[in-house]
């Protein structure tokens, strides 16, 4: 399915050649990206059950959801939520203080992450189901 929009077409290609392709780093000239969410999440783990000595899975609490509509928005919200949630731009802890956050969230000890994501809708919860042993 070719269309007028370049960033359409090459995520149409990615997608039927199975590959994933971050949308929002795509220069759409369609409209389709905006608006975007800058979406901050607290990410700590949940025991799931005890098949295989025990598994968890990743539970997200929205903290924050920023509205943005343009690609300036974008890289201007990206820094500054950086900097407010000291994230290097890997999505890793610069700072000291807070020891749950140095631990991460697979530590035994307790700890969370922050995870900042650019998504098409506003922050919410996840997962939205238990996730069952497969
Ligand atoms: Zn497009």
């Amino acid at each position: 399915m070719n269309t007028e929009c370049k960033a359409c077409n090459e995520r149409n290609e990615a997608l039927a050649a199975g590959e994933e392709l971050e949308d929002y780093r795509l220069d759409h000239t369609c409209g389709r990206e905006w608006p975007r969410y800058v979406n901050v999440h607290e990410v700590g783990q949940a025991y799931g059950g005890s098949e295989e000595g025990s598994w968890w899975f990743d539970t997200g609490t929205p903290i924050e959801s920023v509205r943005v509509d343009d690609w300036t928005e974008l890289n201007a919200t990206l820094v500054r939520l950086r900097v407010r949630y000291e994230l290097d731009e890997d999505g890793n802890y610069t700072g000291e203080d807070d020891v749950q956050r140095r631990r991460g969230r697979t530590s035994c000890a307790g700890g969370y992450d922050i995870e900042i994501s650019v998504q098409d809708k506003f922050a919410e919860a996840y997962p939205t189901e238990r996730p069952r042993y497969e």
